[in-house]
């Protein structure tokens, strides 16, 4: 999930704003090119307008000639000489044949298509003409020149002065001549020569000066045209950017919301997941050594209960900050869930990480002074990436989350500490969870199908060696998982709850075996069902289980109750009314593992329990530690003034047992007299009722030598 997210968040975050820059430069070509594309065209066009008045003018200069040529017309001979315009006329080799002027024509021509006056004319460039030359057969503009002329030309537009001959003649005539022909240089304009090919009735060519004419007018058409056209692309430009920078800004905000975590205001783990697998799939991390750390605020949900949710937050927020100021820059840290961070660590040597680790739970723990909180830190080793050659390569798959995962699991295994601790994650965490988790998926199959089988193991008098109780203990015949001990089922049926059923199934099978036996003429001895702590929050216990001893028809007295120790922390009031109904009801109730972990002598003083059950752990080690016979001696005193009685634990020396004997112990089990045993196994001890290990060893150690002799009297016989 966090993966799918990260990845729109990805998509989001890379959405193509840096796109807009190569956008924004092609759009800015485009506009340089429309602005000059669109100059060109608004200027040809006003050119092309001159240049078609010109042209006819030129042409009735032309019409002019012919006719006075024709006339024999001196007044417009006259005229055409006073003309301002150049030209000459030429045959159709091009050899000047008349003509007014200096021949100023260049060689390169074009032709013009595009008025539509007439189909096409022929112009020429006019070699003094700076600003229009022909280039690819079609006219063309230095445009700084252009501009530089306009300029010029509007700056110091001559006096416009009519030749002295013109001066005489009246408006009308000058009307008649259309002497605007002569008026070249009306202020505000300015222009540039061609030289126009008109051909003449005859077939000779007259070539006429021409001129293309931007006025101001024009300009300003120009220049308007123009700088609408910029200024739109200039909002459009400006627009463009500003979108962008929005756009950028409010992903990174998003994105910022997106990893930020709602309770610390730190960062959160969807952070950390993406940020931490890109950092360590760097080729420059690939040698370091780093840490995935799982820091668990233990018993957050009773802080919260004992202050306020709020309060509980107000530390987390503490608790983020304390971990971001202990982790160097390029190391990384987020709020996981809960009670829970996530931090990266690098380091160097293991020693030196733990240390580091322990100093930074001793920070975190002073950041509720006058509290007792504890944490408990898993951590998942992410040694560094090395080839068989011992050079570094780049990590190319990461996954944070297993590795968080890992360090959980580890972290896991420390929840029954009381104390601050810290756990590194191996592999046999791994196999550990997939068996936890094989075991829960058998589990209600095996009860269903009886998979579970009751063992017993025999405990003695040492005094007399008579059979005197037994214990039912538990096994798992899984055709899934193998004959399994309970060591390796119970903690996590304990955990999970199910070992509810599982003390159900032990009365009710133990109470039916009992029955069996009683109805088969054994002689029956209590045996005892280990009832787990989880069954104490049911208040009607005590009913539960007479109900299931009654059901199978046992008389009570044939049944004992074995309580853990840790059972006595939990509620007293229930516990005490339990054990109260249970001797009622005519049950033994004793007290198992008394001395391992917690003492609970406190307990002795208020339980009414029958029997004491001395741990295995004070016959472990050395046999002959007085200090431990003290104890053991005082405490099988103990109960006796407490009147109950007494069962050693794990007793497997005869010195143990002739010492607990001496002690006054009731009943001993352990391997010395029996292991646990099936239920067969446990009818022939009840048969016997006597065992004594000690002549039996003997007796065996007999029977070897006899048989030992034999042999070597049959050898000795055969050398013979
Ligand atoms: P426990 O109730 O303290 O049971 C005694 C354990 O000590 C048994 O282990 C037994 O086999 C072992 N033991 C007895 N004598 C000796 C000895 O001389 N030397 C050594 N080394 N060990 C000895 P087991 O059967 O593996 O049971 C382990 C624990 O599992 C039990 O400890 C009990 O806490 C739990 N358990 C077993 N069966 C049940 C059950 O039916 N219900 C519940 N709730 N717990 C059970
Ligand atoms: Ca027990
Ligand atoms: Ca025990």
């Amino acid at each position: 999930m966090v993966r799918r997210t990260e990845k729109s968040i990805k998509k989001l975050s890379r959405n193509r704003w840096w796109l807009t820059i190569p956008i924004v430069i092609f759009l800015s070509i485009c506009t340089y090119q429309l602005l000059v594309v669109s100059m060109r065209g608004l200027i040809y066009y006003i050119m092309e307008k001159s240049l078609e008045e010109d042209y006819l003018r030129a042409s009735d200069l032309m019409e002019m000639y012919e006719y006075a040529e024709k006339n024999n017309d001196i007044n417009v001979k006259k005229f055409l000489g006073l003309n301002e315009r150049e030209w000459f006329v030429t045959d159709r080799e091009g050899t000047i044949l008349d003509g007014d002027s200096e021949n100023t024509c260049g060689e390169n021509s074009a032709v013009l298509t595009k008025m539509d006056f007439i189909s096409e004319i022929t112009v020429h460039e006019d070699l003094e003409s700076d600003v229009l030359y022909i280039s690819n057969g079609g006219l063309a503009i230095r445009y700084k020149k252009l501009f530089k002329e306009i300029d010029h030309s509007f700056e110091e537009t001559p006096e416009t002065e009519l030749p002295d001959e013109m001066k005489d003649l009246s408006e009308e005539e000058m009307d008649e001549h259309d002497l605007m022909l002569v008026s070249r240089n009306l202020e505000d304009r300015a222009s540039f020569p061609v030289w126009a090919e008109i051909p003449m009735q005859d077939g000779r060519i007259f070539m006429a000066k021409i001129f293309f004419r931007v006025d101001a007018g024009d300009l300003t058409v120009v220049v308007i045209a123009v700088a609408v056209l910029f200024l739109f692309l200039f909002i459009l430009f400006v627009y463009l950017v500003i979108r962008t920078i929005r756009l950028r800004r409010k992903q990174k905000k998003l994105t910022l919301l997106y990893h930020t975590d709602e309770i610390t205001g730190g960062y959160n783990w969807k952070w950390m997941h993406a940020a931490g697998e890109r950092y360590l799939k760097k080729k420059k991390t690939a040698k370091m050594n780093f840490a995935m750390l799982d820091i668990d605020f233990d018993q957050y949900r009773n802080y919260c209960i004992c202050h306020t949710v709020e309060e509980g937050e107000k530390l987390l927020e503490k608790l983020d900050e304390v971990i971001g100021n202990n982790i160097a820059k390029k190391e990384m840290s987020a709020h996981y869930g809960s009670a829970s961070f996530a931090v990266l660590l690098r380091y160097d040597r293991e020693e030196e990480l733990l240390e580091r680790v322990k100093a930074l739970i001793g920070s975190l723990e002073q950041a509720a002074p006058g509290q007792r909180v504890r944490f408990h830190v898993g951590i998942d080793l992410i040694p560094a990436s090395l080839n068989e050659n011992g050079r570094a390569v780049k990590r190319k798959k990461v996954d944070l989350e297993t590795l968080y995962n890992n360090a959980n699991a580890a972290r896991m295994t420390l929840e029954s500490k009381a104390e601050s601790a810290v756990q590194i994650f191996d592999s046999g965490l791994v196999e550990e969870q997939k068996w936890n988790l094989s075991v829960q998926e058998n589990q209600e199959k095996a009860l269903r199908a009886e998979e579970f089988v009751v063992y017993y193991q025999p405990k003695y008098d040492p005094r007399t060696n008579m059979l005197s109780g037994a214990e039912a203990l538990i096994r798992w015949n899984s055709p899934e998982l193998g004959f399994v001990s309970p060591g390796r089922f119970i903690p996590i049926f304990e955990n999970n709850g199910f070992i509810t059923e599982i003390d159900h199934y032990m009365i009710r099978h133990v109470a039916a075996d009992q029955k069996k036996w009683l109805d088969q003429g054994y002689h029956l001895v209590p045996v005892s069902v280990n009832v787990s702590r989880a069954h104490f929050a049911e208040n009607d216990l005590a009913e539960q289980i007479r109900d299931m001893v009654d059901e199978a028809g046992t008389p009570h007295r044939y049944i004992e109750i074995e309580l853990t120790e840790s059972a006595f922390f939990d509620d007293k009031k229930a516990l005490v009314s339990t054990i109260r109904k249970l001797k009622k009801y005519g049950f033994t109730v004793s007290m198992d593992d008394f001395g391992s972990g917690y003492s609970s002598l406190n307990s002795l003083k208020d339980m009414p329990l029958d029997v004491l059950k001395l741990d295995a752990e004070f016959f472990r080690g050395d046999v002959e530690d007085s200090r431990g016979e003290i104890v053991v001696s005082e405490a099988i005193r103990l109960a006796k003034s407490l009147h109950m009685r007494t069962v050693a634990e794990g007793v497997e020396i005869k010195k143990q047992v002739d010492f607990l004997a001496d002690q006054g112990c009731d009943m001993i089990q352990g391997y010395y007299y029996a292991k646990p045993m099936p239920g067969e196994e446990y009818e022939v001890r009840m048969k016997t009722g006597f065992k004594d290990p000690e002549a039996e060893k003997m007796n065996e150690e007999m029977d070897r030598k006899t048989e030992e002799a034999g042999q070597s009297g049959e050898q000795a016989g055969e050398s013979i």
